[in-house]
């Protein structure tokens, strides 16, 4: 297995002198060098093959002791310095002090056809950061973190991504629903890749400890590795820089709105300076259209993270980030500006979103009233997001009357579809259809551009589930159908149209599926 290794973070940032692995306070540093625990019997579950190339590597490399040595923590490669990184954050609104990679360790960048990654291990043992924690996963959050981010990245979304899942042989003590009934769970490791992991959290520790040093030098470094076109440090480049990360944060924010995904917990330390998805913990699919829902039961009380909060948090999030990079500025004026832009950039992005998850191209300001007339719609009853959406594009102009036919699958309990909720819609098919008319698009036409961002396959949560069940009796085939399914979640396929299903009964109320806590 050859790889080609370098490393910057490591190698041109201050480190923690302090290389004992305990866990404490680390200051004026930005990471702390910290090996992997040495698993009793990993096991290679899978890995992403496009990964695997995209870091250099070949098929052929997976099958090799180094690979499995490598990606589990057993061995550190060569010349490399594993290490954890240090940030801090705001966690539910609050100011949360340091946190830092309690269950992370980063082991290498490599670099490969031009492109950065770094390579990061998931649940691979305890970090000067783990605070109260063990360092480790457990099987049932590492898969559903490594099929997810491999989702999203073909559905279109920034996102970190995942090369390989491994089960370490260990057991990890969970009480999964906080409720004192802990059990020990199989315990694994993802290695996930990004071409940095820096966070929101990571300006914020040194901002918050006045640490301007370490700012400008965090900052620097972001600008030159990620965001070279900005231009050399300045004033200037780093408002430049807070602008990118407000827009690209937004861009990401709006895929997840379109494809119905609630992160769970958008904490400052879990936002990428790059606008990736990150920290797939709590997350879950949007099953029945509803903006107050949110899979995280930790938030259950106040659901600051729900589905349709997610944009605010964002902005509320780069108020955090606006904060930390202030002393390099030492002006507001740019930083409310540009919190302003997100606001209303946000009202014409989600619109855009809207008009072409519906098939329109002509951009009309009163689009806006279609689509919030349909959100009424959709609350009337319990309306399965993904379904409605893909069914929606088989509507043929001129069907206003029999629309409803067209997209009844996507109803949970056809029974609330009274007359009173049937003319609702029928009233709203008639609009679409007048908006229609003055498209140029032939319904064989908008239904492919419909098709294109309106998924046919997610990931849904009772899917995620019943791989994990099947991992747990050690069958991993469901694993392996679930990650090449959703390779291509815009395409018909129809040999897996058992899963263009709504989400089944026993799902419902089910731990896993509608019901997960921070606790992975
Ligand atoms: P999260 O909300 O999962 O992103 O985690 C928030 C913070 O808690 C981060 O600093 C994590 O590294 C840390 N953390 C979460 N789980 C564990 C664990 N099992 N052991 C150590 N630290 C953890
Ligand atoms: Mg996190």
């Amino acid at each position: 297995m050859k790889l080609n290794i370098s490393d910057t973070f490591n190698s041109q940032l201050p480190s923690d002198p302090n290389t004992e692995n305990t866990r404490r306070k680390v200051f004026e540093a930005m990471y702390s060098y910290v090996k992997p625990k040495v698993p009793s019997n990993p096991q290679l579950i899978h890995y992403s093959l496009e990964m695997v190339k995209a870091i250099g590597l070949d098929g052929n490399d997976t099958d090799s002791q180094d690979f499995l040595k490598v990606f589990s923590g057993s061995n550190v490669c060569p010349e490399t310095k594993p290490y954890a990184m240090a940030y801090a954050g705001h966690q539910f609104g609050s100011w949360a002090g340091q946190l830092g990679d309690g269950r992370a360790i980063n082991l290498f960048e490599v670099e490969h056809n031009q492109k950065r990654w770094a390579l990061q291990l998931k649940g691979a043992g305890e970090t000067p950061y783990s605070r109260q924690g063990d360092g480790l996963a457990v099987l049932r959050s590492s898969i559903r973190e490594y099929l997810c981010s491999e989702a999203m990245f073909h559905l279109g979304v920034p996102t970190t991504r995942a090369l390989s899942l491994v089960i370490s042989g260990d057991e990890v003590l969970r009480d999964m629903l906080y409720d004192g009934n802990a059990a020990y769970e199989t315990g694994a490791i993802v290695c996930r890749v990004a071409p940095t992991f820096i966070r929101f959290g990571n300006f914020e520790l040194f901002a918050a400890r006045q640490d301007y040093k370490n700012l400008k030098e965090l900052t620097d470094y972001t600008l030159k590795y990620f965001y070279p076109e900005l231009g050399k440090p300045s004033k200037d480049s780093y408002i430049k820089l807070f602008q990118e990360v407000a827009h690209r944060t937004l861009e990401m924010i709006i895929h997840w709105q379109r494809i119905g995904f609630v992160h769970g917990v958008m904490n400052t330390d879990n936002m990428s300076i790059l606008g990736l998805t990150i920290d797939y913990g709590p997350y879950g699919w949007l099953e029945g259209f509803d903006f107050g829902w949110t899979p995280n039961t930790t938030d259950r009380q106040n659901k600051r993270y729900r589905y349709g909060n997610q944009p605010n948090i964002g902005l509320w999030n780069l108020l955090q980030l606006a904060n930390a990079l202030y002393p390099l500025v030492e002006e507001s004026d740019p930083f409310e500006t540009i919190l302003k832009q997100y606001q209303t950039d946000f009202e014409s992005k989600s619109l855009k979103m809207m008009r072409s998850k519906l098939g329109l191209i002509i951009e009309d300001k009163k689009d806006v009233h279609l689509m919030t007339d349909l959100e009424d719609c959709l609350l009337l009853s319990e309306t399965d997001m993904t379904i409605f959406f893909r069914l929606l594009s088989g509507y043929k102009k001129g069907d206003a009357e029999t629309g409803l036919k067209k997209v009844e699958k996507a109803f949970y309990n056809p029974t609330e579809i009274s007359d009173a909720v049937a003319e609702q819609w029928k009233v709203w098919f008639r609009s679409y259809d007048q908006r229609l008319r003055r498209e140029t698009l032939t319904d064989q036409e908008r239904q492919a551009h419909m098709n294109s961002v309106n998924p046919k396959y997610v990931l849904r949560n009772y899917m995620a589930q019943l791989a994990i069940d099947e991992a747990d009796k050690g069958n991993y085939d469901l694993i392996d159908e679930l990650f090449n399914l959703l390779k291509k979640p815009y395409d018909e396929q129809p040999e897996y149209q058992k899963w263009f299903a709504k989400r089944p009964e026993w799902a419902r109320h089910k731990v896993g599926c509608s019901m997960l806590s921070c606790s992975s």
